[in-house]
């Protein structure tokens, strides 16, 4: 079995779609594995809900996604996550709200557990350090988690009772400690490499590649900038942070 595992799609369906052209010609790959925040920054919430649910997949819910639905308060977003998430709000038809809604906030699949910010606290908690791994290798069964949220490509192996923390390689080989996973980000990339990020878990090969993708960043742009979304957040995907 081969699955693919996207986090952070952020509404870029430019993003979106590089990354699924470049899963369509690896060939083998079964089943999306998406880590959640599908809306929310990007200019096309509801296509990319639309693209999503044209693949097979599981998703879970990210904090943007219930935002985006009023299932949580944007009191607690920065200005310009907010901002976006209003206009997010106005953009998704009763389909996409219901969707979003119906998305569970963790799910388990095989060796995995699947959460969007942490196992501990699934909608807030960014997992960046061996501080907060450590503690979170604590709140999941499985022998693996995969994270999103941080939109940094990242490894944390549980070593006993410590946590090692590394850079995501080309290929992540299982079968190991227990690992924490972060794939980074297919549509707002934060780690200085404005390229799409994601992952294929191979069963098989019991391991984890991460591809980086390239994808055309000024059409997103336009299309924020045209839609009146903030600039910061037109001008950070061109810097990929
Ligand atoms: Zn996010």
């Amino acid at each position: 079995m081969r699955c693919a595992i996207l986090a952070d799609i952020h509404a870029n369906l430019s993003a979106f779609e590089a990354v699924l052209r470049d899963i369509e010609g690896r060939q083998g790959v079964q089943e999306i594995w998406c880590l959640g925040d599908i809306v929310g920054y990007g200019p096309d919430p509801s296509p990319c809900i639309a693209l999503l649910q044209q693949q097979p997949h599981t998703c879970i819910a990210g904090n943007h996604d219930w935002a985006a639905v009023g299932k949580l308060d944007i009191a607690d977003f920065n200005p310009y996550a907010a901002e976006a998430c209003r206009w997010t709000q106005e953009q998704l038809g009763r389909e996409d709200v219901e969707y979003l809604e119906r998305l569970p906030l963790m799910l388990t699949r095989g060796d995995f557990t699947v959460v969007h910010g942490s196992p501990r606290d699934s909608l807030w908690e960014y997992v960046v350090s061996t501080w907060s791994a450590s503690d979170n290798f604590h709140h999941f069964d499985t022998r693996y988690c995969l994270i999103g949220h941080s939109h940094v490509p990242a490894v944390f192996e549980e070593i006993g009772e410590a946590c090692k923390s590394g850079e995501m390689p080309a290929t992540l080989k299982l079968g190991g400690n227990r690992l924490i996973i972060n794939p980074g980000s297919v549509g707002q990339p934060r780690d200085g490499d404005p390229r799409a990020a994601y992952a294929i878990y191979d069963q098989g090969e019991n391991a984890l590649t991460h591809y980086r993708i390239p994808y055309d960043i000024e059409e997103t742009q336009r299309r924020m900038t045209r839609e009146g979304l903030p600039d910061y957040l037109v001008q950070r995907l061109a810097n990929g942070w």
